[in-house]
């Protein structure tokens, strides 16, 4: 049989990685936790009309990236994106009625059939979080400083804070007639795609990669020209609350972001461009005050970003090397294994990650292993220990070596390795 393969842009993250990859996750838990954010958990699967309706049917990713399929008698998709689920959910479940205000986090795998490419998978991990109830621009400015915080905390280099505001629904078609007015006389000069946008989304236009459409833009309208003043008073109210706390930031007239639903607010931070390249959006977001409405809900503003993991992990200061356990157990010969074992509970059960040889080998080899897997303390079990009622404890830090009682040892060495301040797996950090 032909080798196997993971699919195409989908990735193994292999145990190495994953010390990276928890830390990144532990960060964002910790800085949503503190703004108060709570978890929610959506399903992978949901309908397609969800994302056609509220990512918008002209968008790349309604377009051409949806892994899309039918089941039975129902059309499905795989979540390319989680404010969609969240939203559906939010209102499915009337969580408005509980509480006037909602913040709402989560984490987990997308997926998008792009080109892959560094930092651009069809499996994709984003963290996210959405605010449910409040108009802003306040809690606008607190996600943008809790977005800074958490990239702070994992170590993201070269920090950028792009803002900018798309105005609200009525100024949209303004705009659009602006934009229209100026890429007609110069269609010539736009991409295919640009061109079929003039007809679909001239908004999108803005958004182009593509050098011929990036060049079209020069000095094309911007949104400030039609906002209302409502609109503008909102923006500018963000960006005074930005610079009281402190988040250096900078307006970028051309951004204008992959998804119809935005409304107001929108922006990005981008870093580590050294390791990313081109790749260096970590994460995007942005006001959708009309999103719940739209899908059968409430009239409830809504505010919401998701950051890429992958490109976070890559972006991240290197986490240092992990050791597996910290404590092993060496049992020398067949008779010593029964006792290592139950050992190896005991230490267990007071929190201490071990690992115990069950495959038997020289002492030398064994204290080999116990080097390469990180641990601190290496408990011998020979026959001459098993005979004596004692256990060998060798502290591989500081090459001590010295006999305590079977009886205390786990106690012995749980509390070694406290007083050293070793972390203690096995409990919530
Ligand atoms: P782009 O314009 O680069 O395609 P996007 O607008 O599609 O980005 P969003 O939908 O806003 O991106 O997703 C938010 C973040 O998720 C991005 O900033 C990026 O960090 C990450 N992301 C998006 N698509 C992918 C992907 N295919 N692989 C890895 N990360 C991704
Ligand atoms: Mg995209």
């Amino acid at each position: 049989m032909e080798p196997l393969r993971a699919v195409k842009g989908m990735n193994d993250v292999l145990p190495d990685e994953c010390a990276q990859w928890q830390r990144v996750e532990a960060a964002f838990r910790r800085a949503s936790a503190l703004y108060g954010f709570r978890e929610v958990r959506t399903p992978i699967v949901e309908p397609t009309r969800l994302f056609v309706r509220a990512v918008g049917e002209t968008t790349d990713i309604v377009e051409k990236e949806m892994y899309s399929f039918r089941h039975h008698d129902e059309d499905l998709t795989l979540r390319p994106e989680g404010t969609a689920g969240a939203a559906r959910a939010y209102v499915e479940h009337g969580v408005h009625n509980a509480e006037p205000v909602t913040r709402w986090y989560y984490a987990g795998p997308m997926f998008r059939a792009e080109k892959p490419q560094r930092g651009r998978y069809r499996q994709f991990y984003q963290l996210g979080a959405e605010i449910y109830g409040d108009p802003g621009p306040g809690c606008d400015a607190e996600m943008i400083a809790m977005l800074v915080a958490f990239f702070e905390a994992i170590g993201v280099p070269d920090m950028e804070v792009l803002v900018n505001s798309i105005g609200s629904a009525e100024a949209r078609p303004k705009f659009r007639d602006a934009l229209l007015a100026f890429f007609e006389p110069k269609r010539a000069q736009l991409s295919e795609e640009s061109q079929r946008r003039l007809a679909t989304n001239p908004l999108r236009i803005l958004d182009s990669k593509d050098p011929r459409d990036q060049a079209a833009c020069e000095g094309a309208p911007q949104i400030a020209d039609v906002m209302s003043d409502a609109d503008k008073a909102h923006f500018d109210g963000l960006r005074r609350l930005l610079d009281a706390l402190g988040v250096a930031h900078r307006v970028d007239p051309k951004l204008v972001r992959g998804l119809d639903y935005y409304t107001r607010t929108i922006f990005e931070i981008k870093g580590a461009k050294a390791k990313l390249g081109a790749g260096d959006t970590l994460c995007g977001g942005g006001r959708y005050d009309g999103m719940i409405a739209d899908l059968g809900g409430p009239s409830v503003p809504a505010l919401g970003f998701s950051a890429g993991l992958d490109r976070l992990v890559i972006a991240a200061e290197p986490a240092g090397a992990e050791s597996v356990v910290d404590a092993f157990v060496a049992p020398l010969g067949e008779a010593a294994l029964g006792s290592a074992l139950e050992l190896a509970r005991e230490l267990r059960s007071r929190g201490v990650a071990t690992s115990a040889d069950t495959r038997g080998a020289s002492l030398k080899s064994l204290l080999r292993r116990a080097n390469t897997l990180g641990a601190r303390l290496v408990l011998i079990l020979g026959e001459g220990e098993m005979s004596r009622g004692v256990v060998t404890l060798k502290d591989l830090a500081g090459h001590a070596q010295e006999e305590v009682p079977r009886e205390g040892a786990a106690a012995i060495v749980a509390d070694r390795l406290a007083a050293s301040g070793a972390v203690r797996r096995g409990e919530p950090a």
